[in-house]
């Protein structure tokens, strides 16, 4: 099996080091595992020269010579899956399985991109003889992105994806935790052939790169996956140039469990999904309203099968959950669950750090949660589940609207009125019933309210790395 790669910035078509760097810790031995080349001001701006060169080459490459890289690339990756796997499952803390599929799903969001460059149509507008209006989609430049720490391999592979395919270059900053999945897709890029400067890849503190690179006159399109925090004020360095943004933001997403549905089969499918990634998903299911009459079997289902998934070194086999990735998330899960129960929420199981090496926290449900808990409004990212009764589907849409989040929902119910009234009502993004798969390639992802701004993915995650231009030409002067 493959070591931790030495970790290196990525800048017009070479690997560099730097004088400064900052430790990887590994989050199931909390050990360190690399050391991460903090990015200088010099570095930055070699990368954004480095950008402006690449899309002066790129943008100017066939929509079929850059659907073949990508998928080229993509093949690569898919060859090094194990590899990429291994590091993610290092870095990352998740079970290795799971790494290994998010690097399938990673090379799916490209493969999907890929098609996606040869379809950016326009339009013919008819108009008299000796006169012709066409709709151009042209790549919009050079993008500034952000990719973060849940997803190492896939959430870089949406923005590279998108960038690459529609005749962009790009600046990635991937996250400093989780550093070594981007690296893998750099370099699968290198080897397929990607001219200089096209992908351009930076590590560091991101305050200082966000400031530098977003102000850039060269930076077209700021792409960020992130906080809402983070999302505003990146949004808000942006405004200054009129720089346009895509913001996949934070989520608090609800479960509407009606009282007609397979009850045991809704809570078992939650309580798996609600773990996976150690609840560090941004549509992770989260808040369960669940009709009074099915109330007390959902919570017993739910509540046993969260108890019993298996955590551990997402090495070891029969793990199911491996961490969470970082200090930060324990102690947010830690006063999260005070506050509910100070405030008189049932504690149904977990709530504590698990005393072991590592940043490990019980799968933990919480019940009956009064509507002042904090809980209820800020988004745990982590094994936290909260279970309330409702009385009636209205109320669960009041309740699922209730937060400034608008990305994903989940209802269960085989009951056609209720799903009209879900599409027509909840205040989401993506919306999925009897099914807790909220993303995949060929549907658009993204949030309303605070959720963000924009879509990744389907037919329209190519609109954001493009611009409109509209092109009237007559054949006499006018
Ligand atoms: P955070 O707000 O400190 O950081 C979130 C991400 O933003 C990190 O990847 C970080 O590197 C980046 N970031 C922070 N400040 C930045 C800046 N000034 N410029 C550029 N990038 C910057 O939060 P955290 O503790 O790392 O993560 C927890 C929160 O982040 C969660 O509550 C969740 O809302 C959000 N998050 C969301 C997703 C998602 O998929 N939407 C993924 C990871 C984290």
């Amino acid at each position: 099996m493959s070591t931790y790669p030495e970790l290196k910035l990525y800048i017009g078509g070479s690997w560099r080091t730097t004088a400064a760097d900052l430790p990887v810790i590994n989050p199931s031995t909390e050990e360190e595992i690399g050391r991460l080349p903090v990015a200088q001001i010099s570095d930055l701006d070699d990368a954004l020269q480095a950008a402006d060169e690449g899309f002066a080459v790129w943008s100017q490459t066939s929509p079929k010579h850059r659907a073949d890289l990508v998928r080229e690339a993509s093949a690569l990756m898919r060859e090094r899956q194990d590899d990429i796997a291994h590091s993610i499952t290092l870095e990352h803390g998740k079970p290795f399985e799971q790494a290994r599929l998010e690097v399938i799903r990673g090379c799916e969001f490209f493969e999907w991109d890929a098609g996606e460059a040869t379809r950016t149509y326009g339009r013919v507008i008819p108009s008299g003889p000796g006169v012709k209006y066409a709709v151009h989609h042209q790549p919009i430049g050079p993008v500034a992105a952000f990719s973060p720490w849940n997803f190492p391999m896939s959430q870089p592979a949406r923005k590279i994806a998108g960038a690459v395919a529609s005749g962009c270059s790009i600046i990635l900053k991937a996250a400093e935790e989780t550093p070594a999945g981007a690296m893998h897709i750099a370099q699968a890029f290198h080897d397929a052939g990607l001219p200089p400067g096209v992908l351009n890849l930076v590590f560091g503190i991101p305050a200082d790169i966000s400031s530098h690179l977003i102000p850039s006159s060269s930076v077209n399109l700021v792409a960020f996956t992130g906080s809402t925090a983070v999302g505003r004020h990146l949004t808000g360095i942006a405004s200054n140039n009129m720089t346009p943004v895509l913001m996949e933001l934070g989520g608090h997403a609800p479960v509407i469990v009606c009282e007609d549905t397979d009850v045991e089969a809704a809570a078992l499918s939650s309580a798996v999904r609600k773990m996976r990634n150690a609840g560090q998903v941004c549509t992770s299911p989260t808040r369960f309203f669940v009709h009074e009459s099915v109330f007390d079997q959902f919570l017993d289902v739910f509540t046993k099968r969260c108890a019993e998934t298996v955590v551990g070194d997402g090495f070891e086999a029969g793990v199911e959950m491996g961490p969470v990735s970082n200090e930060r998330r324990i102690s947010a899960m830690v006063s999260m669950v005070a506050d509910a129960t100070d405030v008189g929420a049932e504690l149904m199981t977990g709530g504590n750090r698990i005393d072991r090496t590592g940043y490990f926290y019980e799968p933990t449900v919480l019940a009956n949660v009064p509507d002042n808990a904090r809980v209820m409004q800020e988004e745990p990212f982590g094994p936290l589940a909260i279970v309330n009764p409702v009385d009636s589907l209205d109320s669960a849409i009041e309740q699922a609207n209730s937060v400034p989040y608008g990305l994903a929902a989940y209802g269960f119910t085989n009951r056609a009125d209720y799903v009209d009234r879900m599409v027509d009502m909840v205040e989401v993004g993506n919306l999925s019933i009897n099914t807790l798969e909220a993303s995949l390639p060929e549907t658009p992802f993204g949030g309303v309210k605070s959720s963000g701004y924009g879509r990744e993915g389907g037919a329209e995650g190519l609109h954001h790395y493009t611009v409109v231009k509209n092109v009237s030409h007559s054949v006499n002067i006018v």
